[in-house]
């Protein structure tokens, strides 16, 4: 089949990309790479069946395909605080473009949603039907609330026009191609580690999270998108695996061999979610899916990917 993947040259889409040209579909990728990456997709380019469009999808869309994949948007808090008004944008306008052109070709679409929509969630852990807990004016509110937005369009959709659609709410995700300079836990801590550098924990490190390997994560979009009876549903992809901050951090310290100390930094980002975990009970059921890779394991192979990066820059 012909797939469009917007954000392609992301850090999940460039894996994305790479599964579905593995499963013999044809890919058009098409990133404004404000915050991709051409280096992710440089494997793939030369590709017979991989075409990649510089292109903003705020602007209309023209390719024909049959699978949308909509993965496009600043997703970490640096990459969406530099770029708040393209994040709002592109979950917006961009979302309503490739639903527009999802429903003109008669197109499969899937949404890359996040678990922010659960903003700082007063359910723990969280099932798709809660409805989260977001400031909605709030720094972070560009990207959650126009996610928000971008799920509600979607569903409108699916209503108004019988759009053969679903909804995939992103958690936490690690691996390689991630960006090292993108402020999040993993790159960060991991760089730190490797560098022999502080490994910087925002707060007291015991505000909670779930990390899902990448290759996992591409397991679970492919599922929603190709199951049948898939039409209108929201899935939490993610690991159910939930550690404290400061426990990433000592567990990657380790496995990096690393003499980093471990430092706390007063500064917490606003609106931080203080505990965060999928329930992922529906994707078990409805797709059979639940993470292979585990923590030890995936994070082992992002430190390699990353001393390998860091010993080319
Ligand atoms: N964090 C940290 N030090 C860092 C980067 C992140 O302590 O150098 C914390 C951050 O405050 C948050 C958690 O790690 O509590 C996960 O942050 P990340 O930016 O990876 O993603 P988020 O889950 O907040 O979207």
């Amino acid at each position: 089949m012909k797939a469009l993947v917007a954000g392609g040259a992301g850090f999940i889409g460039s894996h994305l990309c790479a599964r579905l040209l593995k499963e013999g579909h044809r890919v058009v990728c098409i990133d404004s790479l404000i915050t991709g990456n051409k280096d992710n997709i440089s494997a793939l380019i030369g590709h017979p069946d991989f075409e990649f469009i510089l292109h903003d999808v705020c602007q209309p869309v023209g390719v024909q395909a049959e699978l949308i994949f909509h993965l496009a948007s600043p997703a970490s808090p640096p990459g969406y605080l530099i770029y708040p008004v393209q994040t709002s944008m592109v979950n917006s306008l961009g979302t309503h473009n490739l639903l527009e052109l999802a429903k003109r070709n008669g197109a499969r679409f899937l949404l890359a949603s996040t678990s922010e929509t659960y903003g700082d969630p007063l359910v723990h852990p969280q099932r798709e039907d809660y409805w989260g807990n977001v400031n909605p004016i709030g720094i972070r509110s560009c990207y959650d609330e126009s996610k928000r937005f971008g799920e509600s369009l979607t569903m409108t959709y699916v209503r108004q026009f019988d759009l053969d659609a679903r909804i995939i709410r992103i958690f936490n995700t690690y691996g390689p191609n991630s960006d090292p300079n993108d402020g999040r836990l993993v790159p960060n801590f991991t760089t730190q580690a490797l560098r022999g550098e502080p490994i910087t924990i925002y707060g007291t490190g015991l505000q909670t999270r779930s990390l899902c390997y990448v290759s996992d994560l591409v397991e679970g979009i492919i599922r929603a998108m190709f199951f049948e009876d898939t039409k209108g549903d929201v899935f939490n992809l993610g690991m159910p695996d939930e550690r404290t901050v400061l426990e990433f951090a000592q567990v990657i310290k380790s496995l990096a061999h690393s003499e980093s100390p471990i430092v706390f930094r007063s500064h917490i980002s606003e609106d931080d979610p203080s505990r965060r975990r999928p329930n992922i009970d529906k994707a078990i059921v409805k797709l059979q899916w639940t993470p292979q890779v585990d923590l030890e394991d995936g994070l082992s192979a992002t430190i390699e990917w990353f001393r390998k990066r860091l010993s080319e820059t």
